[in-house]
């Protein structure tokens, strides 16, 4: 008698777990921009997206906007995650990073204009790798704090800003982004300061933004996550480019470096409700139906193996995208587990 209803239960479990719907997943955008006043109107909006975590980028400094965003987040308790800026350049920004932590920033953002803009006080562009800031990122490894590092552009933007450029829709927008003829390195020069950078620290944790800053070249991404045991990378505003490489040899990547890619979007939000960008501003701020198709066709590129459709950024490019349909284990990882293992989150 009691054998057959244990069997019974048993019988009954298996039902049910087949027969119940799977349960939605859940993600945290490792790539954000908020203002402390969008929180409340940003959060509810990412909720029904199935994002109930962000990691906040513009955390920047003391004193420059840095406590009135931690003020922000600790409003959302487990929700927001903020990241801060010390000064590169100053010979004190490791102590500094040591201040930054103790307030409540849990990582480093490290901006594009080093290695573009960033100058020393002769005059000579700060490089991504120069050996002057080495301090600093290997404070950040003792700190535990991983380096979210955008270095470069898209490769399009050293091009002369033509309709012939694949770009110049976003840079007819910004001429100000456009890189041809300016005393910069090249893209491959930049790549390769970074890659250097990360190679010297092997025991900081480097976040390689904009899918390691080479979503043009996904085998050299691959390569360089083999290479560097150190370094993840995350999707924000490359999906574009990644959806219209080879869907086979993508998917491939991301389920042979499904520990190592995590799921961002680069949205931004000012304190007013609708002031979004959504992975790259456009010529005015984004209407609902594209709010809805960044999101829509984000989960589509990730979850389906459709073949060619409107990607999630218009002004990103006059191009469609396939899908990489990841299995459900992956897809819990890129979208959730590899930023929690990180960032010490539920
Ligand atoms: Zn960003």
């Amino acid at each position: 008698m009691r054998a057959v209803s244990i069997a019974g239960l048993l019988l009954a479990l298996v039902a049910c777990k087949r027969d119940a719907p799977a349960k939605p997943l859940t993600k945290v955008d490792v790539h954000t921009h908020l203002s402390p006043g969008s929180l409340g109107h940003v959060l509810p909006m990412l909720q029904q997206q199935g994002i109930d975590i962000v990691v906040n980028l513009s955390g920047g400094r003391e004193g420059q906007g840095l406590e009135p965003q931690l003020a922000a987040a600790k409003q959302h308790p487990g929700h927001v995650i903020v990241f801060c800026t010390p000064d590169l350049l100053s010979p004190q920004a490791p102590q500094e990073l040591e201040r930054l932590h103790a307030l409540g920033c849990r990582g480093v953002k490290i901006f594009k204009a080093l290695g573009l803009q960033l100058r020393w006080p002769d005059g000579s562009l700060a490089a991504v790798d120069d050996p002057r800031l080495d301090a600093l990122f290997e404070k950040a490894g003792e700190l535990k704090m991983p380096v979210a590092i955008h270095t470069g552009d898209p490769r399009a933007f050293w091009l002369p800003v033509t309709p012939q450029n694949e770009r110049f829709d976003e840079l007819s927008v910004h001429p100000g982004w456009a890189l041809a003829g300016k005393p910069v390195p090249t893209w491959e020069q930049l790549l390769e300061q970074l890659e250097r950078r990360v190679a010297r620290h092997p025991r900081t944790t480097f976040i390689g933004l904009h899918f390691g800053n080479a979503a043009e070249e996904p085998k050299r991404v691959d390569a360089m996550l083999e290479r560097n045991a150190n370094l993840l990378v995350e999707t924000s505003a490359r999906i574009p480019e990644l959806g219209r490489t080879d869907a086979a040899a993508l998917r491939d990547l991301f389920i042979r470096r499904q520990d190592r890619i995590m799921f961002g979007t680069d949205l931004a939000a000012g304190d007013r409700p609708g002031e979004l960008v959504l992975g790259s501003p456009g010529a005015s701020l984004p209407s609902p139906a594209d709010v809805t198709r960044f999101y829509a066709s984000t989960w589509r590129f990730f979850e389906t193996r459709d073949r060619g459709f409107e990607h999630p950024t218009a002004i990103q490019g006059r191009w469609t995208i396939d899908g990489i349909g990841l299995p459900r284990e992956v897809l819990e990882k890129v979208y959730r587990s590899n930023a929690a293992r990180l960032l010490g989150a539920p």
